[in-house]
């Protein structure tokens, strides 16, 4: 049985043209004394710390908690001196000389099975080897690393591993430090390389804190979080609303199937994902099933984040995966019934409910009872519908 799957924090530094490095093999330092202090005291907070294969071989680091009392202190409150230390390499070729085997802390290394095949023996005596199965997918690696206790990962790099991580939507912070130099160099490594990143360019991350720490700044960010309604999105400003662009409806609808898709797993109920869209185009407030308790459905999660009367939905558009409910046993007042009283003209969905747990689906008759525009793009609904294809009916 998969635990938990931990708290994951990514961890970089780059340039202000976005690089990681140089292109040369020594290693470029961007930060100052300061700032490596504040990554090590990041270190002493996490249960593990995880690097990337090619980071291990190109920089050799070893990942320790340099700071005695940090130590110490972890010593004293029952935990291991130093956080496990972990790597991923699909190959397997990681040399047993590098110095990440030969101090800290226990590690770990996950790898195909043809991988930890080669692995193990090279290995042997220093670290524990994980085999996958034909890939290394990051979700088993955090089922995994869950099963064993582990709640806080700290993710230091490379590229290719944050990539990855941010474009599988895996990561709960991101702790970028820019610091004041340009690299300028086209083979240089980037924070991150091409990726199919969750809502693409016009998904706006919440800044959780900027900080001037010596000559960097450090940048906190929630990646699955999207930025406060109280700021203006440019990049989000398509109007919604009748007579909208069809590519705006398309687009905030396709987010709302994506939102579904986070939803914690069910069999007694849908998985949907629901946005609610100004007439602007500014999107104020996104939801998903289960999102913070296990009744949560997606309208009601996201009507929740905005204040009681919020005038802005007097024009807004909410879109969901699923037809609202007209009645449902979970709770009282179905979400048609909230869409009305929060007095939203325009419902977007990409299917209707199919009656699987009620005997009667009438949420989108009520909307229209009620004068709201039900609108359904049946582009999506294959799509929307996949994402429950567990559900009996
Ligand atoms: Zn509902």
């Amino acid at each position: 049985m998969p635990g938990p799957r931990p708290f994951v924090l990514l961890s970089a530094a780059m340039s202000l043209d976005g690089f990681l490095d140089d292109a040369s093999p020594e290693r470029l330092l961007l930060s100052g004394a300061a700032d490596f202090d504040r990554v090590d005291a990041e270190r002493a907070a996490s249960d593990a710390v995880l690097v990337g294969g090619n980071t291990l071989r190109a920089d050799n680091p070893r990942l320790l908690v340099n700071d005695p009392g940090r130590r110490a202190a972890r010593l004293a409150a029952g935990r291991p001196e130093y956080p496990l230390k972990v790597t991923l390499s699909a190959s397997g070729r990681l040399d047993r000389a590098l110095r990440f085997w030969h101090t800290g802390g226990e590690r770990l290394a996950y790898s195909t099975d043809a991988g930890a095949a080669a692995l193990r023996p090279e290995l042997a005596g220093l670290a524990e080897v994980v085999a996958l199965g034909a890939t290394v997918e990051l979700g088993a690696v955090l089922d995994d690393l869950g099963a064993r206790g582990v709640r806080r990962l700290m993710v230091e790099g490379g590229s290719g591993v944050h990539t990855q991580f941010l474009a599988q939507g895996l990561a709960d912070e991101l702790q970028l430090v820019v610091a004041p130099l340009l690299v300028g160099q086209e083979r240089a490594p980037r924070f991150v390389g091409p990726a199919d990143f969750p809502g693409g360019p016009a998904r706006r991350m919440r800044l959780l804190e900027a900080r001037t720490v010596g000559d960097v700044v450090l940048l906190r960010y929630a990646p699955k979080e999207p930025a406060p309604v109280t700021e203006p999105h440019p990049v989000n400003a398509a109007a919604t609303g009748p007579g909208a662009p069809a590519g705006a409806d398309l687009r905030h609808l396709r987010r709302a199937v994506e939102l579904s898709r986070r939803c914690p797993p069910s069999r007694t109920a849908f998985s949907v994902g629901a946005v609610v869209v100004a007439a602007d185009g500014t999107v104020l407030a996104e939801g998903f099933s289960r999102e913070a308790d296990a009744h949560d459905h997606a309208e009601e999660a996201a009507l929740g984040k905005l204040p009681a009367g919020d005038p802005r939905l007097r024009g807004a558009t909410v879109y969901s995966s699923l037809e609202p409910c007209g009645q449902r046993a979970s709770r009282p007042v179905p979400c048609a019934e909230l869409l009305i009283a929060a007095g939203v003209p325009r419902v977007v969905v990409a299917w209707r409910e199919p009656a699987t747990f009620v005997a009667e689906t009438r949420g989108a008759g009520l909307l229209e009872a009620a004068g709201i525009e039900v609108v359904e793009l049946p582009e999506l609904a294959e799509e929307a519908r996949a994402v429950n294809a567990h559900l009996p009916g």
